[in-house]
């Protein structure tokens, strides 16, 4: 089933917080001389039209990225590429995480990213023409354990499915385990929602409760925020980091500071 699409939800408060911690990590990564690798899962169509009807259609990215723009002064990586595709593509472009990749990997990195949508994969194949990653019409579960490890083995993979079916909850823990034995030293970046509103808690605890004892060193980041609007059962964002870069927990209170002041 993929009948998700990121078009309606790009440039909202989980976006920021995914993709400024994204940004950051590849940054301080790609900072070293040495080679690294990345791998997406699930990848989208990696550039987005804040203008768009969807967009407008729920408002998310106006109560997102527009909102909190100023968090992140221009140095900043997120806000380092959000102001390149700004400059490319016009005033509304968004970057979503290929995007992001795209604009930090260097000659001689690596890049593999995975998008099973027909129209997503196409239009992700034209955002990313300029560069060499490859993308793949695939399971992205399937192409990250392929590869594993890679090589270069510095790298990092983000792990950010849709989570529309109660199976993900167990088929990606068991995919973020397997991975980790494959690639010890791989930087493992899951993405996952906190939701509310219904009497049953959020389906995200019991799952990192099962996961985290397998991990050797993961750090835990979760924001909360207001729901996008009434009856939206979305309330915050996570991220389980394995492998952290050192420094990442100033950025992430850094951005714990932010959040909670919304
Ligand atoms: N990572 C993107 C970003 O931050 O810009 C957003 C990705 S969106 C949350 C999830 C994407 O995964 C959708 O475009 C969906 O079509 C795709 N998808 C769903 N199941 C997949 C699978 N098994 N393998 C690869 N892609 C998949």
């Amino acid at each position: 089933m993929l009948s998700y699409q990121h078009a309606y939800h790009a440039g909202n408060l989980a976006d920021v917080h995914k993709h400024a911690v994204l940004a950051w990590i590849l940054s301080r990564m790609t900072s070293k001389a040495k080679p690294i690798s990345y791998i997406e899962t699930h990848a989208g169509r990696g550039l987005y039209d804040l203008a768009g009807q969807e967009a407008a259609k729920t408002g998310e990215a106006a109560g997102g990225i527009a909102r909190s723009e100023d968090w992140f002064p221009a140095a900043h990586p997120y806000a380092r590429a959000i102001a390149a595709v700004r400059a490319k593509h016009g005033a509304a472009a968004y970057p979503g995480s290929p995007m992001i990749a795209a604009l930090t990997l260097r000659e001689g990195d690596r890049g593999d990213l995975a998008e099973l949508h027909p129209a997503e994969h196409a239009a992700l194949t034209e955002a990313l023409a300029p560069w060499p990653l490859r993308v793949h019409k695939r399971d992205g579960g399937d192409l990250a354990l392929s590869l594993a490890p890679p090589e270069p083995r510095r790298g990092l993979c983000l792990i950010d499915p849709s989570w529309e079916v109660k199976e993900d909850y167990r088929t990606i823990p068991r995919l973020t385990r397997k991975l980790h034995k494959a690639w010890p030293v791989g930087v493992l970046m899951l993405w996952y929602p906190l939701l509310d509103g219904r009497a049953e808690p959020s389906p995200h605890a019991p799952m990192l409760r099962a996961l985290e004892p397998d991990l050797t060193d993961a750090v835990r980041h979760e924001v909360r925020f207001p729901p996008a609007r009434e009856g939206h059962r979305m309330a915050g964002s996570g991220l389980l980091i394995v492998n952290p870069p050192y420094g990442l927990h100033r950025e992430l209170e850094s951005l714990s500071a932010r959040f909670a002041m919304l």
